[in-house]
């Protein structure tokens, strides 16, 4: 099979897995991920991860599992899970009784870059991405319209994952704003929330 087979295919199983589990952009988070890992019966673990690593699956006599690196943020979080997810469902049989650790896209390259196209589609499905772009209407020219998008943004994504959003929709080239450090640009336009400010 081509790579863009592949990749399509997992598109189609994320979107048909967002209808089965009801998933709806803007109330998707943390918890309903944990509810989505119960009804498939995948434990998740809490035991500490090398630093390099976000994530492993693992299943053992038919006993999955899922260890997260607490440390990242919600969103990355988030992404991880759903990236885990797609092991889960395509990769159990390859794997046998191994383990598929995440974060080194130098091993399994393919089913990584898989696992990715499958959580950007699960999360925030592309269609509805545009949609809801079409509609705020920015003109992406500087990173302050970044800003702006991930700030009206209804789903709980990165900065990462939007600027890669833009560049596969044609509205930024690839790494344009590579250098930029976007949450420190909303602090110094938008201020910086109470939730992180020092008292
Ligand atoms: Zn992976």
């Amino acid at each position: 099979m081509s790579r863009r087979a592949y990749y399509e295919e997992l598109l189609q199983l994320a979107r048909e897995k967002r209808l089965e589990h009801g998933v709806n952009t803007a109330a998707f988070g943390l918890r309903e991920v944990r509810a989505i890992y119960k009804g498939e019966g995948i434990r998740l673990d809490h035991w500490p991860l090398p630093y390099k690593i976000k994530a492993l699956y693992m299943c053992d006599d038919d006993c999955p599992s899922v260890a997260l690196q607490q440390s990242i943020p919600y969103e990355p979080k988030l992404f991880a899970l759903i990236h885990e997810l797609k092991h889960h469902y395509c990769d159990r049989a390859a794997l046998g009784t191994g383990v598929i650790h995440c974060g080194d896209y130098d091993a399994n390259e393919l089913i990584e870059k898989g696992a990715e196209v499958f959580a950007a589609e699960f999360i925030y499905p592309e269609a509805e991405f545009a949609e809801d772009l079409q509609r705020l209407g920015v003109t992406i020219r500087d990173a302050s319209h970044v800003v702006e998008v991930k700030r009206s943004c209804k789903a709980k994504v990165s900065y990462t994952f939007i600027c890669k959003r833009l560049e596969r929709l044609g509205c930024i080239t690839s790494g344009q704003f590579g250098g930029v450090q976007f949450q420190k640009l909303e602090e110094q336009i938008y201020g910086v929330p109470f939730y992180r400010r020092r008292r």
